[in-house]
């Protein structure tokens, strides 16, 4: 919960509601883990007269950014020197350099990982994640470190592990009973949390392609049991498709519905190669889809048909897949796929502002059991203040064209998450960033001789 009651005054607020509303001049007023009220400033200051006051004068307010799909545990890669084979295609990316990494992670490396990460996503205003574990060798415990690197940040997270059968029945299970053992740990109400909100929990899988059928039976029944959501990627290369295929005589939506995997609170990351029956299975059931755009072209996997699932009523949201920290950046790029894998510049703009300010708000408010990612009396006290001074009118309705070309991670300069400021004038007030990165630096290169 937060502490006293903050009032953050002077700014322009942009609500990210439908109309994408920008007050000038407005005040937000925080009480414990919650918007209290937003409108006029002296209205908003009158009723909150022994509130902490942020002066946001000449500054953007706005809610905290949220990742549909994001692997913390990738973190410790960046810049990596190893021996790695150069790949051909995506499952030669995932052998060559993924598996092996989260097979030489150790719970030390997992927790400075998530620890390191942590500092990036608040930097560059992001207060909600929902992220895809995987630590193949090290798997009990695992979800609980990177929670304990989470909550010392102070950042909002909906935690699972990647349950595959690629490293053989035992990993598998443990895999299974580290799913379970973190989402035990939480409150059991209409969605799992944690006392204070800030963590829940979903029932992670691989892809279809390492997965047998007794193990999605298994893991459905773990997430049915649990009251969560799974967490999988899905027909992410044409690899996933050909398996699917093989083991079943079905593509990979087609094959993952009957065993229950797929509904409202399963997310549901990529899904590029999917036909129009695939889709529409996605829509009935009201799976979430996660669309990694950078992440994908990264891998040269392809291109979500997003303005067409969109338009068959599936629920799609943005993430990274731990490609980068910041979801501006992914933003500029969900506009620029779409326009340049369609050939009409009519597309993309919307997209992109769509899909990661509002529908990511939908996801996440669906996962955490209540409003996030709008500035609104009621929803969660997640809120970011950007130095933003913009060369041209920022007014209600065009807030994407600012997200798109003027807005970047490195404007951020204060972060609030359930009511607590996590990052004050770049200043983190929760964890010692200098303490982290020496350490995190030191992991890596350790863990990049045991890879
Ligand atoms: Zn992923």
């Amino acid at each position: 919960m937060g502490a006293a009651p903050i009032v953050i005054r002077g700014g322009r607020v942009s609500l990210l509601d439908d109309d994408f509303t920008v007050l000038d001049g407005a005040a937000v007023a925080i009480v414990g883990d919650t918007i209290d009220a937003v409108g006029s400033a002296d209205e908003v200051a009158a009723r909150h007269p022994g509130a902490e006051t942020i002066d946001a004068s000449g500054k953007l307010v706005m809610p905290g950014l949220i990742n549909a799909h994001t692997h913390l545990y990738s973190a410790l890669a960046r810049g990596l020197v190893a021996d790695i084979e150069p790949s051909a295609n995506f499952t030669e990316i995932l052998e060559h350099l993924w598996w092996r990494l989260d097979r030489a992670l150790t719970l030390d490396d997992v927790r400075l990982s998530a620890a390191a990460g942590a500092l990036d996503l608040v930097r560059n205003g992001t207060t909600t994640i929902i992220d895809h574990h995987a630590s193949q060798v090290h798997i009990d415990g695992s979800l609980t470190a990177v929670s304990e690197a989470l909550t010392d940040a102070g950042i909002r997270a909906n935690l699972c592990f990647e349950v595959t059968d690629r490293d053989g029945s035992e990993a598998r299970d443990a895999g299974l009973s580290e799913n379970e053992r973190f989402a035990r740990g939480l409150v059991d109400g209409e969605v799992r949390t944690s006392d204070d909100g800030l963590l829940g929990a979903s029932v992670g899988l691989h892809a279809s392609f390492t997965l047998d059928d007794a193990t999605l039976e298994r893991a459905v029944g773990t997430a049915s049991d649990l009251g969560v959501g799974c967490h999988i990627h899905v027909a992410e290369d044409t690899a996933d498709v050909d398996d699917s295929i093989r083991r079943s005589g079905k593509r990979v939506v087609e094959r993952l519905e009957p065993f229950g995997v797929l509904g409202p609170k399963t997310i549901a990351a990529h899904c590029i190669h999917v036909d129009d029956r695939e889709v529409a299975i996605l829509a009935e059931t009201g799976t979430v889809v996660a669309h990694n755009p950078q992440s994908n072209m990264n891998n040269a996997v392809g291109c979500a048909n997003v303005p067409h699932m969109l338009d068959r009523g599936v629920l799609m949201g943005l993430g990274t897949d731990g490609f980068t920290a910041s979801m501006f950046d992914e933003m500029k790029v969900a506009n620029l796929i779409h326009r340049h894998q369609s050939g009409d510049p009519r597309v993309g703009h919307d997209v992109a502002a769509r899909l990661c300010l509002l529908n990511n708000q939908t996801i996440a408010s669906r996962l955490f059991g209540r409003r996030i990612g709008c500035i609104a009396p009621g929803a969660a006290a997640d809120v970011v203040i950007l130095d933003y001074d913009p060369p041209t009118p920022l007014q209600t309705g065009n807030f994407a064209g600012h997200l798109i070309f003027g807005l970047t991670g490195w404007m951020v300069e204060t972060v609030i998450v359930g009511g607590r400021v996590v990052m004050a004038d770049r200043k983190f007030t929760t964890v010692d960033a200098e303490g982290i990165q020496p350490r995190a630096r030191e992991r890596a290169r350790d863990l990049w001789e045991r890879m």
